[in-house]
């Protein structure tokens, strides 16, 4: 970190800041120019309040060099992190299509999507059986109950499961549970995040619907920091002003990610377009981008789903978008 110092600095109050600096370990480097003087800080600086620092009289600005997530940043961790989920991997070249619908509505649905997706090269099966809905009158899930009937279709496809936790009081219920997602509503739930860090079990984190791509890493090291290294990111779509998609997607966090860390990244062009026929088109450019995983929703009656109808494609759609991805995969990857 860097300290560009204002030229009316006096000395004392160069030796106050000094001081204040090394009591929190930092090794400061000072290099007094004509016009100004310039302090480099060498050490971890992840604790030091930017915003405080250049709220003090005496400073003109204040550069970070090294970003405050370290787990998470490829600078200290340059190869891509594979997660293995029950043997399914994914990062580091390894791509997984995850699929299924919103939420689980009842067993046979269930059962019925999973093996219809798994038959079009879905290789993990999603569902939400607790569902963070806008509205505590809309269908909030089956909980417990949904996740038995996500377990039956696991144990009848062999497909891992990936569902959304909302409480960690819940996390009894989710041992047998593949990956928990952690929702756009929750990505900034600290204590839940936490949590997670004391499991070793792979946690999908999605985007906030207003979050930076530094904030979704500083969420990512969250968990990370509590020893879970288990982390995928996903990119689900941000709210902008634009109003004619659910959200807008983000696509450009692909690369970004990629430079900034190397957990793997999946797309979520479902709830990042909330239309069917745009899910297609961006299911294929999220392949082409590079993403390592892509979630969509697909459900048997989309027009009677209890939750995100709109934007969940049918079976036979979704065998269309998987065979389009996979012609993408073989291209990029050729
Ligand atoms: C979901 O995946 O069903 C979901 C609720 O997603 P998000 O948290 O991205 O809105
Ligand atoms: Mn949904």
């Amino acid at each position: 970190m860097i300290a560009v110092l204002k030229p009316d600095a006096t000395r004392e109050q160069i030796d106050n800041l000094t001081a204040w600096f090394e009591k929190r370990g930092l090794n400061v480097q000072l290099s007094v120019g004509e016009i100004s003087t310039v302090i480099g800080l060498i050490g971890d600086t992840s604790q030091i309040d930017v915003d405080l620092l250049e709220g003090l009289d005496i400073i003109e600005s204040v550069k970070r060099i090294t970003e405050p997530y370290k787990s998470a940043n490829r600078k200290f961790h340059p190869d891509d992190t594979i997660v293995d989920i029950g043997g399914i991997k994914i990062g580091g070249g390894h791509f997984q299509l995850i699929a299924g619908p919103c939420s689980v509505e009842s067993k046979d649905q269930i059962i019925g999507i999973a093996q219809s997706v798994k038959k079009s090269g879905a290789t993990l099966l999603r569902g939400g059986a607790f569902k963070p809905r806008t509205s505590p009158y809309d269908f909030q899930g089956l909980k417990a109950e949904g996740i038995e009937f996500l377990l039956e279709a696991k144990e009848l496809t062999g497909m891992p499961i990936v569902t959304e936790i909302m409480n960690t009081n819940h996390l009894p219920m989710f041992e047998q549970v593949d990956v928990i997602q952690v929702g756009a509503r929750n990505m900034q739930n600290f204590e839940m995040l936490r949590e997670l860090g004391k499991t070793d079990k792979p946690v999908l984190l999605k985007r906030g619907l207003a979050n930076t791509i530094t904030e979704l890493l500083m969420s990512a090291e969250y968990i990370m920091a509590g020893g879970n290294k288990n982390v995928i990111l996903c990119e689900r779509g941000v709210r902008t002003f634009e109003t004619q998609t659910r959200n807008t997607l983000d696509l450009s966090a692909v690369p970004i990610l990629r430079e900034l860390t190397h957990l793997p990244i999946v797309i979520d062009p479902s709830h990042a377009t909330g239309i069917a026929r745009v899910v297609k088109p961006m299911a294929m450019a999220a392949a082409a981008a590079g993403a390592d995983g892509i979630m969509i929703e697909v459900h048997n009656d989309p027009v009677n789903a209890l939750c995100d109808g709109a934007q969940s494609l049918t079976p036979e759609q979704f065998e269309d978008v998987a065979g389009m991805v996979r012609k993408i995969r073989e291209v990029i990857t050729a």
